[in-house]
């Protein structure tokens, strides 16, 4: 049976998409099989998995709105080593198509059940919003995984994520936990950020992960290469930072 993760973070541009392949990337390095979902109508992590969100026929828009399965519309990354339910553009009309329809924040959910035995790990890479989209994601979930920039302003924002994480577990989802708080584009040379990843580790305890993610140049040149950076180079800092932490994801899931 899979276990089933959301890579969820309210604010934009906090290495969400960067999580969600790597991890993907990572997880398949080690043996474990992993489907990729992009719940984004960006598509980021579409494209940055090598495949190219304009040329798929079916995404998970189909399959939300269940004019496919999962299997018809997933595609599997050769280069990556996992498979794609994508997404693009079409998505974003997902949260108004879905108003009409009985228990739609189970849709995900009630979809992923037939692939269930498939896979090892099914990760979600969430859009930078709290809506229908990230709660389909928070349904049908484990555990969340939440990647953040040590500064000061994410622990505000985390508030908010907890309080959500905690109303979806009360009402829907009796599953769902903060597996844990991911440090990501970490620098140890800037005393701020040092300071909260020890505030973190303060309040959160064992709910931060021991792995930290390093600001690293190559993570960020992958993408345009339609590539994670555990594939693109997996001898940089972060790739290799980030095949540690899918180990530690595998450690942590035999407790669960
Ligand atoms: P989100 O999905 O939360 O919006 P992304 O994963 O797209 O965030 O990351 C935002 C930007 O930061 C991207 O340009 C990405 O390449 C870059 N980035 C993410 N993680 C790292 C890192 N560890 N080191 C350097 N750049 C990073
Ligand atoms: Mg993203």
């Amino acid at each position: 049976m899979a276990k089933i993760f959301c890579v969820a973070n309210q604010k934009g541009g906090v290495g969400k998409t960067t999580t969600t392949v790597n991890l993907a990337a990572g997880l398949a390095k080690v043996g474990q099989r992993v489907l990729m979902i992009d719940l984004d109508p960006q598509g980021n992590a579409t494209m940055g998995s090598g495949v190219d969100k304009r040329k798929l026929e079916l995404t998970v828009y189909d399959v939300l709105l269940e004019s496919a399965s999962v299997a018809e519309a997933l595609v599997h990354s050769e280069k990556c080593g996992y498979d794609v339910l994508g997404a693009n553009r079409e998505l974003a009309g997902a949260e108004v198509e879905l108003v009409q329809v009985e228990r739609r924040e189970k849709r995900l959910k009630l979809a992923l059940v037939e692939v269930n035995s498939a896979y090892d790990f099914v990760l979600i890479d969430c859009p930078p919003s709290l809506s229908m989209l990230t709660l389909n994601g928070l349904c049908c979930a484990h555990g969340v995984i939440v990647p953040m920039q040590c500064e000061y302003f994410a622990l505000e924002g985390l508030t908010d994520l907890v309080n959500t994480i905690k109303q979806v577990h009360a009402n829907l989802n009796k599953d769902l936990q903060i597996i844990g708080l991911l440090r990501v584009m970490f620098d140890p040379r800037i005393t701020l950020q040092q300071q909260v990843s020890e505030q973190l580790k303060q309040h959160f305890a064992d709910k931060v992960f021991n792995t930290v993610i390093p600001r690293n140049v190559r993570l960020a040149e992958a993408p345009s290469y339609g590539l994670p950076g555990v594939v693109f180079d997996p001898s940089s800092k972060g790739a290799q930072a980030f095949v540690a932490f899918a180990e530690e994801m595998v450690a942590r899931i035999k407790d669960m």
